[in-house]
């Protein structure tokens, strides 16, 4: 059976990437939707049972970041994906503008505070990247944190990827196990979903005019992308770009990279110890009776 080739969409470390080489369309090895006919579910299923022996052995734990533009398809992706894990493994947080007591601390703060615990998936809803995308495009954010002149310099960017580098470096030597998503979206498919979001009044909700003044900053923001995935993609914490301007091929291309990253990992059920074993017979023999 075809799978798509993940491999391909990591951005590889260190090198310099330029985004207009990855094409938001591609559904590749897929001619259409229909081609992948069932293969979310069965994804879906597969993720269920990876996540179940996850929590049991608990010792490992998975962090997966999504990060992209509006519209770009971040909250479904996360939802179908959702779907397939067993939901007391798994723990969602959406990160919003800084609250003033988030501003009142360094910018990892909020995020190490709900790392996921050993045998949990932790989803993150855009993230501490947050800090060299937004705040990079908007420079005047970082007056807002109330950092020390002296550490406003021309290096910020710079020692933040380091200081991103060092944290992942540091969960992963810990057990987790990190996977990052920039779901890439064209900007005509954007602006197509927009116009959708203010037609439909059902998805009048999601539309702010805030995402058609960011719009206008769209190639900003693809060179702030371009220069956080290749300082910050590395071996333990890869970023995949994954082309998002069909739907179904984002939800498939994501729910295939965590499989394979469970199945990387020497999961098993936890093995029973010999006092174990005797109270599982003890229980049986009161059972029968
Ligand atoms: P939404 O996901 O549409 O509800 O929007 C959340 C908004 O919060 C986005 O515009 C993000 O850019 C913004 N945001 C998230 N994290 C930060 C941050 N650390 N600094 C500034 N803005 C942020
Ligand atoms: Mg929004």
């Amino acid at each position: 059976m075809k799978k798509i080739r993940t491999e391909r969409l990591i951005a590889a470390p260190g090198k310099r990437m330029r985004l207009s080489s990855h094409d938001p369309a591609s559904t590749s090895p897929f001619a259409s939707e229909q081609h992948a006919e069932g293969m979310l579910k069965k994804a879906q299923k597969r993720l269920f049972e990876l996540t179940e022996i996850l929590y049991a052995q608990d010792r490992w734990s998975l962090l997966l970041i999504f990060q992209a533009m509006d519209a770009a398809g971040k909250d479904s992706a996360i939802k179908h994906v959702m779907r397939g894990l067993d939901p007391k493994a798994t723990q969602v947080f959406t990160f919003k503008v800084p609250s003033p007591e988030e501003l009142d601390h360094d910018f990892m703060w909020r995020a190490l505070k709900v790392l996921p615990e050993r045998g949990r998936i932790g989803v993150f809803n855009r993230s501490y990247y947050e800090e060299v995308l937004v705040v990079r495009v908007h420079p005047e954010l970082l007056e807002r944190q109330h950092l020390p002149p002296g550490r406003v310099t021309r290096k910020i960017w710079n020692e933040r990827y380091e200081d991103i580098r060092n944290i992942e470096k540091y969960l992963g030597r810990n057990g987790t196990i990190l996977r990052k998503f920039f779901l890439h979206v064209s900007k005509a498919e954007q602006r197509r979903r927009f116009l959708e979001r203010l037609e439909d009044p059902a998805k009048n909700w999601k539309f702010a005019l805030n995402d058609v003044k960011e719009r206008a900053r769209f190639d900003d923001y693809m060179r702030a992308y371009e220069a956080a995935l290749a300082a910050t993609s590395t071996e333990i914490a890869p970023w995949y770009v994954i082309p998002a301007d069909h739907k179904w091929f984002t939800r498939l291309a994501v729910a295939q990279v965590i499989i394979e990253a469970l199945e990387s990992l020497d999961l098993q059920f936890p093995p029973l110890d010999r006092a174990k074993q005797r109270e599982l017979s003890e229980a049986r023999r009161r059972l029968r009776g």
